[in-house]
């Protein structure tokens, strides 16, 4: 066999259920895959060769993962950039991008130094710059949202103002000084939009058809594919993420949530990693975001991203799961992630609706909940 096809192994930093989609692409393609994750029978350790069980800090079991893999990714932003070191050329990600992710307010600089858009913001990085939003904020109260600067996802970690009671109250109940958060000006959009490209180290990218996004309580509910948009707003919207590629010099997969406001596209947030948003491609795609992502990583040749059919993504919440039936599902596509848990507002798996219209879709979509 020559060398390219000799069995390698991928370590997965993160057990999650992006890990464990990352992994059933990579078996199938012939890896193995180790995760370090301190959950016990986390989604992605059900499915992996080996766990090791550790936490994201601990060196020496970094360390283990680094000796035993070929090639190292992870598959959620928030692993110890000082632990991403450890693995230095084996992570083609790098951790450059994680930093920059794992920090609002870095990320807003990286996207304005690139020059792309962003809703309005000021940072909140300590009690003056406290007061300075404070002052502006009461002369003329607008809808506000304050997110903390690191650690935020579904919409965790936000508060939304809208008047000087609001604003009394987060001073008072839930401002921490030690923490920077982010206000940002709140857009009135037309759509939220996601874009996702992947990238390998030959320079080659991809970009995703893009989704529509209807989140609910701020987590994601729906992603609507290809988007209802006008085609410019799809080219626009690819181009956007492709020129970001390019000036991060991505490496692996990044996610752009995007505004649409009138004709302009605002980003909201990046993920350095495949999506929620992206799960209509295991279905839709002639190559998932989780296959991509894997090719990406390992430098092989891009896959082709075509769509093969319209496609709604429905997410399951904890909450939806006594509501959902085998039956009900029909032949629609159930993804689920293994756990056992079924908490309010945790997600428990997806599905995939194909049908030959987006209307067809969504009145399938109905029926199932
Ligand atoms: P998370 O990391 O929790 O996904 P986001 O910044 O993406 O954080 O916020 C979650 C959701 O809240 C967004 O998808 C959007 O629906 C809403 N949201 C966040 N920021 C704004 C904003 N500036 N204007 C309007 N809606 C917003
Ligand atoms: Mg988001």
């Amino acid at each position: 066999m020559p060398p390219s096809f000799a069995i390698q192994t991928i370590g997965i930093l993160g057990g999650g259920q992006l890990g464990r989609m990352m992994a059933f692409a990579a078996r199938a393609m012939g890896f193995r895959i180790i995760v370090l994750d301190p959950e016990e029978n986390c989604p992605c350790a059900q499915v992996a060769d080996r766990h090791i069980r550790a936490d994201y800090s601990d060196q020496a079991a970094c360390r283990e993962l680094f000796l035993s893999s070929d090639v190292v990714t992870y598959e959620f932003e928030n692993v110890p950039v000082a632990s991403a070191r450890i693995f230095g050329d084996k992570l083609p990600q790098g951790s450059n991008l994680l930093e920059i992710t794992q920090d609002r307010l870095l990320e807003k600089e990286a996207l304005c130094n690139l020059g792309f858009l962003t809703a309005d913001f000021l940072p909140l990085r300590n009690s003056e710059e406290l007061e300075i939003f404070s002052q502006q904020f009461l002369r003329q109260p607008t809808k506000v949202f304050l997110k903390t600067a690191r650690g935020g996802y579904d919409g965790k970690g936000q508060f939304v103002l809208q008047t000087a009671a609001d604003l009394q109250q987060f001073r008072e109940k839930h401002y921490k000084p030690e923490i920077a958060y982010v206000a940002e000006q709140a857009l009135d959009f037309d759509r939220e939009l996601s874009a996702i490209v992947c990238r390998n180290a030959q320079g080659k990218s991809s970009v995703f058809p893009i989704a529509e996004n209807i989140h609910r309580n701020q987590i994601l509910h729906q992603s609507i594919v290809p988007a209802r948009v006008p085609e410019q707003i799809h080219q626009k919207a690819s181009d956007i993420a492709l020129k970001m590629a390019e000036g991060l010099k991505l490496q692996g997969t990044l996610a752009i949530e995007l505004f649409l406001c009138g004709e302009e596209l605002r980003v909201n947030e990046l993920a350095p990693r495949p999506h929620n948003s992206g799960h209509f491609s295991l279905d839709a795609c002639l190559t998932s975001q989780f296959e991509q992502h894997i090719r990406a990583i390992c430098n092989l040749p891009l896959g082709d991203v075509r769509q093969v059919s319209p496609c709604v993504m429905l997410n399951l919440l904890g909450e939806d799961m006594d509501k959902l039936s085998r039956e009900k599902v029909g032949k629609h596509k159930l993804h689920l992630y293994g756990k056992k848990e079924a908490r309010t507002g945790r997600k428990m798996g997806h599905i995939n609706i194909l049908e030959n219209s987006l209307e067809d879709c969504s009145s399938s979509m109905e029926k199932i909940l």
